[in-house]
């Protein structure tokens, strides 16, 4: 699937740190989280403070990640990076933390896994720059507590949703990342086909835009697809034609729908009737989590129209039969 690939190659790993913006001017689009945080940077920096606690929540891929860089970036401090299901125990995060200098920014993917009992800990980390752990077990086991420098925690999650609230209380700022436009997504191509030495045109480049489910990660993916399409089939420049060619060759349609998102919806259409299904029924009958539905498969439906969420469960619009070319039942 491109949305979550496995484990991508080292020259691809490359690559893609070098498409990555690395200060607020060179990110594209989001304007409205961009220019909170810009405020937010430019007035904990003339104070010589750490920033906020950040709370960053969006579909996979839409840039988490990369705005958390670029948070640390603008601060001039270090950041380090991990994520909630690889924190398992107390002494994990107090590690982390404990490393720290003024300021720094600890960044935490997929907030919403951590156990309960690392979670505990970050309260008195955030609230009041205290560490407080037990060590040892038993009647031997005792509590210390440590102070920590100033730092800023930047949590990002797919779902505000599954976040505890003691949690998302101690965080001062929370951004949320929206699905972007065709042109947003048309500078971003332009600008990694640059840093691959790319040649594409105009066209070629709105064609990937509009195939990449409003999410730059898979822009990204896309357009180096089509740039081994465009190298073996062409003369390496890339065109509309081009780019289309490569992306039907990846099943990639129209809408930027790809294999799983069409399964998804036609299942809902030919096995439900267009709806309602449960998410459990539907999970099932495709196969996949629910959380890979819910998480990275409904969004983008949602948002473009495809699907809609009820209390009685999934259904599909009009829309849908018609991307299909299927006609409703009465
Ligand atoms: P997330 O953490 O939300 O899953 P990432 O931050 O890893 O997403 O972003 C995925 C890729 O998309 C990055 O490698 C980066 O190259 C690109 N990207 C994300 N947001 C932007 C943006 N606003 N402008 C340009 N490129 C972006």
């Amino acid at each position: 699937r491109l949305v979550a690939a496995p484990v991508e190659s080292r020259e691809e790993e490359v690559i893609d740190r070098a498409m990555r913006p690395k200060m607020l001017v060179d990110y594209t689009g989001q304007a409205e989280a961009k220019g909170q945080l810009d405020i937010f940077i430019q007035a904990a920096r003339n104070r010589g403070e750490a920033l906020d606690h950040l709370l960053i929540f969006g579909p996979p891929g839409l840039g988490k990640t990369t705005l958390a860089n670029i948070v640390a970036n603008e601060m001039g401090v270090n950041i380090k990076s991990t994520s909630g299901p690889v924190l398992e125990k107390a002494g994990d995060l107090a590690a982390m933390l404990t490393n720290l200098e003024e300021n720094d920014v600890l960044f935490i993917d997929e907030i919403h896994r951590l156990s309960p009992v690392v979670e505990e800990i970050l309260y008195s980390a955030m609230e009041d720059y205290q560490l407080d752990i037990m060590i040892g077990e038993g009647p031997a086991a005792r509590s210390i507590k440590l102070d920590l420098p100033p730092f800023t925690l930047i949590g990002a999650t797919t779902r505000a949703g599954s976040l505890t609230s003691p949690l998302r209380a101690r965080f001062g700022i929370p951004l949320r990342l929206e699905f972007y436009n065709v042109a947003d997504l048309t500078t971003i191509v332009n600008r990694s086909a640059e840093v691959l030495n790319l040649e594409i045109d105009q066209s070629g480049a709105i064609e990937v835009a509009r195939r990449s489910r409003g999410t730059p990660r898979i822009a990204n993916r896309l357009l180096r697809r089509v740039r081994d399409f465009a190298e073996v089939k062409y003369d390496g420049r890339v065109t509309a034609e081009v780019a289309s060619g490569a992306l039907q060759l990846l099943d990639v349609d129209k809408e930027g729908f790809d294999l799983l998102d069409r399964k998804l919806l036609t299942t809902i259409i030919e096995r439900f009737n267009g709806g309602p299904v449960g998410l459990e029924n539907l999970a099932a009958a495709i196969g996949e989590e629910r959380e890979t539905i819910e998480d990275v498969l409904e969004p983008f439906l949602i948002q473009q129209g495809f699907l809609q969420r009820t209390p009685r469960g999934r259904i599909v619009s009009d829309r849908t039969y018609l991307h299909f070319g299927l006609s409703k039942p009465d």
